[in-house]
């Protein structure tokens, strides 16, 4: 994954993020959506070690997982 496409990946979750706060809408998701997330993550081929290696995600799993504007590039949450 080139570096400048993930960067880019995090800035737009950055974003999202922001524009939640400032519309006053929740950004953490609640504790069941992050288990089941996290559970979904877990059985993917496409997590490496933290990260997603998905070619539109590059994002650390933990974390990506917490935020509720974030999704999973493949649809599985
Ligand atoms: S975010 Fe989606 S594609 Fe990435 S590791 Fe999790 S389940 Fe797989």
């Amino acid at each position: 994954m080139k570096i400048f496409h993930r960067v880019g990946n995090f800035f737009g979750a950055m974003e999202r993020v922001a524009d939640n706060a400032i519309s006053g809408r929740d950004v953490l998701a609640p504790p069941s959506f992050v288990v089941r997330r996290r559970s979904l993550c877990d059985t993917c081929l496409l997590r490496s070690g933290l990260t997603c290696q998905h070619e539109d995600c590059g994002c650390v799993i933990v974390a990506k997982t917490r935020l509720l504007t974030e999704k999973c590039p493949i649809g599985r949450w």
